[in-house]
C-alpha cells in the first residue's frame, strides 16, 4: 500500500517540498476572489472556480491566460502591471492569512528527524514572503524557499521542482511535495517526485487524482506521518 508506505514517513526521505498557498496558508479563497474582482475591474469573467483550475500559475501566465481566451493574444506588460497591481490592491485589504492547522506541528516533526523544509511557490510578493519566514520561523528559511522570481517557467512546468531539487541537492525520490492544486500536482510529477495532494480548495478530488496525485487527503491534519 502506497499510503502505509508513508506512516511514518520512510528513513529515505530526505526532504519535504511544500507549496504554499492552499497548503500552508488557507489563503486560496482571498486569492481567487482577488483575481475574479481585479479581472472583473478590467471587463473579463474569470470566475474563482477557474483561479482555483489555474491555481500555481505566475501572475503573468494566468494573465495571458484570459487574454488568449478572450482576445486571441498574450496581454502586453502594461496590461499584466495593470491587472497585477489591481489584484495586489485588492487582496491587501483582505484580512491576513492564517497556517493551516497541523502545518506547524508537521514541520516541528520533520525537523526533529532532520528532514529538510522547502517552499515552492509561484508567489513572488514580498509581503507573503516575509510573512512565511515570520510565522514558520525556525522551520522555513529563505534560502529554501523557491519564489515565482527563481524559475523562467511557473508550474504546471516542472521547473519550479526541478530547481528546489537542485538546490536541495537532493534527488526526486528522496522527497515529497505536498501540493493542493492540479497544475502544482503536474509540476511536481513532471520532476518525477512522489506528489501528496490535500484537497484545501474547491474542486472535486478527481482533478487532483486526474492530475497525477499519489494521494489524496483533505487537509494537513490528515497528513500524520
Ligand atoms: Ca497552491
Amino acid at each position: 500500500m502506497i499510503d502505509s508506505a508513508f506512516r511514518p514517513l520512510p528513513d529515505s526521505i530526505k526532504g519535504v517540498f511544500f507549496d504554499m498557498d492552499g497548503v500552508l496558508y488557507d489563503s486560496m479563497g482571498a486569492h481567487a476572489d482577488a483575481w475574479s474582482q481585479a479581472f472583473r475591474f478590467f471587463g473579463f469573467d474569470f470566475s474563482p472556480e477557474m483561479v482555483y483550475r489555474n491555481e500555481g500559475r505566475t501572475a503573468q501566465s494566468t494573465i495571458n491566460l484570459v487574454f488568449q481566451q478572450e482576445k486571441n493574444r498574450d496581454a502586453t506588460e502594461q496590461e499584466i502591471e495593470e491587472i497585477y497591481s489591481k489584484k495586489t490592491e485588492i487582496i491587501a485589504d483582505f484580512p491576513a492569512a492564517v497556517a493551516f492547522d497541523g502545518v506547524l506541528s508537521l514541520m516541528k516533526k520533520l525537523s526533529e528527524r532532520s528532514v529538510s523544509i522547502w517552499v515552492v511557490t509561484g508567489s513572488s510578493q514580498d509581503k507573503f514572503l516575509n510573512a512565511l519566514l515570520e510565522d514558520f520561523a525556525g522551520y522555513v528559511d529563505k534560502t529554501r524557499v523557491i519564489t515565482g522570481q527563481d524559475v523562467q517557467h511557473g508550474k504546471p512546468h516542472p521547473e519550479p521542482y526541478l530547481m528546489a531539487l537542485k538546490r536541495s541537492g537532493h534527488a526526486s525520490h528522496e522527497v515529497v511535495v505536498i501540493e493542493n492544486a492540479p497544475l502544482g500536482i503536474q509540476s511536481a510529477k513532471g520532476a518525477g517526485i512522489f506528489t501528496i495532494a490535500v484537497n484545501t480548495g474547491i474542486l472535486d478530488d478527481q482533478v487532483l487524482w486526474d492530475s497525477g496525485a499519489d494521494q489524496v487527503y483533505k487537509n494537513m491534519l490528515e497528513l500524520t506521518f
